[in-house]
This record gives C-alpha cells, sequence and structure tokens, in this order.
C-alpha cells in the first residue's frame, strides 16, 4: 500500500540529502511522526532560517553569521598567506588544526571538464584580483587528491606563473584520492606542515 501523499513527499525531500536513500528517508520520516510539535517547529525554522542567517564573505567566501568575518580579520591573521580552497567547509576543518593563521580563499567547487565547470564558474578571477592587487606572498592550495583537484591546482600555478609568489599544495601529504571530508584533524595538520613547493 502507499504511503499517504504528504508521508510520501517528505520522503522523497529527505532522500535529496547526501547518503539517504529510500529506506533511511523512510526511517526518518517515521521518526519525524513521533516527535512533539515543538522540536519539528524548531527543525523547520532552523531551516528556514538558513539563508537568512548565513551567508557566504564577499571578500573570501567563508561562511559567516555576521557582516564581519573572522577568516578576514587582518588584526589576527597573517595577510601574506592565503589558503585556496574548494568549499567553505574546509576552512572549519583546517581552523580545527591550528596549523594555519593566514587568510582564506573559497573556490565553490573545483574545475571538472566532466560536469561542465570552468574558471568562469568558480571564483579564480576574483582569486587572481586579490592575489595581484593584494599583499599575499605565498598560496597554499588545499584541494582533494583527485584529477580535478590536480586540475585545479595546475591551472592556479599556471595563472600566477608570472607573479613572484611562492606555491604550495598541501594535498601532497594526503593519501592519494581521498578527500578533505574524510581526512582526520591530525592527518591534516601534518600535510599543513609538511606543505611542498608545487
Ligand atoms: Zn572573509
Amino acid at each position: 500500500m502507499r504511503y499517504p501523499d504528504h508521508l510520501q513527499k517528505l520522503i522523497e525531500v529527505l532522500k535529496r540529502l547526501p547518503g539517504v536513500g529510500n529506506k533511511s528517508a523512510e526511517r526518518f520520516a517515521f521518526h519525524l511522526l513521533n516527535w512533539p510539535a515543538s522540536h519539528l517547529n524548531e527543525l523547520s525554522n532552523t531551516i528556514k532560517e538558513i539563508k537568512e542567517k548565513l551567508k557566504n564573505c564577499d571578500t573570501c567566501g567563508c561562511l559567516i553569521d555576521q557582516s564581519f568575518c573572522k577568516f578576514c580579520d587582518l588584526e589576527r591573521r597573517n595577510p601574506s598567506t592565503l589558503c585556496v580552497i574548494a568549499s567553505a567547509r574546509d576552512a572549519f576543518a583546517i581552523e580545527q588544526t591550528r596549523q594555519y593563521r593566514g587568510l582564506y580563499h573559497v573556490l565553490g567547487g573545483l574545475l571538472s571538464p566532466m560536469d561542465n565547470r570552468g574558471p568562469e564558474q568558480l571564483s579564480l578571477p576574483r582569486l587572481l584580483n586579490r592575489i595581484v592587487g593584494g599583499s599575499i606572498q605565498e598560496v597554499i592550495m588545499a584541494f582533494d587528491s583527485t584529477l580535478e583537484g590536480d586540475a585545479t591546482a595546475l591551472y592556479i600555478k599556471k595563472e600566477l606563473n608570472n607573479h613572484p609568489i611562492k606555491i604550495s599544495r598541501l594535498a601532497l601529504g594526503l593519501p592519494l584520492g581521498s578527500s578533505l571530508d574524510y581526512v582526520d584533524e591530525g592527518t591534516l595538520a601534518r600535510a599543513f606542515s609538511g606543505r611542498g613547493l608545487f
């Protein structure tokens, strides 16, 4: 027998989350049916407020909840080093290692010809502007050790060829094919301190 329409709709919505298939979505949906109304309201309001309460910094692209960006705080951070990352989430993982006190730049993805994602789909032009016009002396690329990570790193290196900037890549110390998502804090910290010239 089919589920009632609204329950079926809830299951379909939950299936949009990464790693959630039919069975998990059904389990979550039936679990939610047992929640008190106050908890359901809290969940739906928190989700509704995502766009209003969180935004990406206009300069670095990191995720912030107020107009002041802690990742761009020049009083506390070293403005001569810039760490380039694919996703705003990576900045939090790197901050946890306490190995890095420089600035960040979020690309919003990695180059991928297969998915039609070129430099213009990422914030690569803005990155180059920041480097050329600023006080940056070292660029650290912290990408996954994947084909897309390699392609993006090579592109940036080529674009910065004529600038006297030290370029290093973090992923050299990470296992091949690994994603920053799955790398533990210790491994990431070691990769940072042992980063090699690229
Ligand atoms: Zn910022």
